[in-house]
């Protein structure tokens, strides 16, 4: 038997989602968490019941994403609460669980060993009372490590895939084959890539150019046979959408860069 912390509740949970998935990125600072947020944006408004669990234990940014920045943590008999972030073009909450809402402010490290972050990632899903839904997206921390399998081994058995978040950059494309590598080996289903920052309009003339070059990642990732879902250009929509708390999906949904994610949303 798997060392399981609130094995009962996890599967009760786990029962009322329908679909679960992963974001994923080797390397950090891609636009993970953006992408989720995003993601989740855009699945709500397509009329979908969403949740947003932040796996992302050093750095949770999933409540500022929503404008939930220093709000706290309330618990009731069902369980730990979300927050649920509400816009225009939205008529479910996308409901958001995440560290920060127990952290004392957002500045506060987590300096935790590998066990602490075991159990934490099983009270991400079982402990937080997600209600029912259509899709639990879940923004996982860089890397192919601890709260990655950990949640692996949690969901075996569910309906889960994942989605991969890179930039155009050679280094991105290393660490995004490294996951694609890792879902290929645990047999967990990769609905494609995003690639994020890739292109970038000036502001003056409007010629669009590259600040990253184009290492060939769309390339690479089809030997996996990992499909590209999205090109999301840099943008200062979305960096603001990020600060100010609302995805620019449903802030500003048609922009340029919100129509960026059209594809990847239809893919899900
Ligand atoms: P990760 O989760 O991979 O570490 P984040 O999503 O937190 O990355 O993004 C890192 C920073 O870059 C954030 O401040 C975010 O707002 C910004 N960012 C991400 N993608 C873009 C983009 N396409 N255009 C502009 N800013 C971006």
């Amino acid at each position: 038997d798997k060392p399981y912390h609130n094995k009962v509740l996890i599967e009760r949970r786990l029962q009322e989602i329908d679909q679960i998935i992963v974001v994923l990125a080797n390397k950090g600072g891609v636009g993970k968490s953006t992408v989720s947020a995003n993601l989740a944006a855009g699945l709500a408004r397509e009329g979908f019941r969403v949740g947003v669990a932040d796996a992302d234990i050093h750095g949770p940014n999933q409540s500022r994403f929503f404008g939930f920045a220093g709000a706290k943590i309330r618990t009731t008999p069902a369980g730990l609460q979300t927050h649920g972030f509400v816009a225009d073009g939205i008529d479910h909450p996308v409901e958001v669980g995440s560290l920060a809402f127990m952290l004392e402010d957002d500045t506060t490290p987590i300096v935790w060993r590998d066990a602490y972050k075991h159990d934490f990632i099983h009270h991400l899903i079982g402990s937080f009372d997600w209600g029912s839904l259509d899709f639990l997206v879940v923004d996982m921390p860089p890397g192919t490590g601890n709260e990655l399998i950990t949640l692996c081994d949690m969901l075996e058995g569910s309906n889960v895939s994942a989605v991969l978040v890179t930039s155009p950059q050679a280094v991105a494309q290393m660490d995004s084959l490294k996951a694609g590598r890792f879902c290929r080996e645990r047999g967990l289903p990769v609905i494609g890539a995003a690639v994020n920052m890739a292109g970038v309009q000036c502001p003056n003339c409007h010629e669009e150019f590259h600040l990253f070059p184009d290492a060939g990642v769309a390339e690479a990732l089809g030997k996996l046979d990992i499909r590209k879902l999205a090109e999301i250009p840099l943008s200062p929509d979305l960096a603001l959408g990020s600060d100010r708390g609302e995805p620019v999906v449903t802030a500003m949904p048609d922009s340029v860069v919100a129509r960026a994610f059209a594809p990847m949303i239809e893919a899900v």
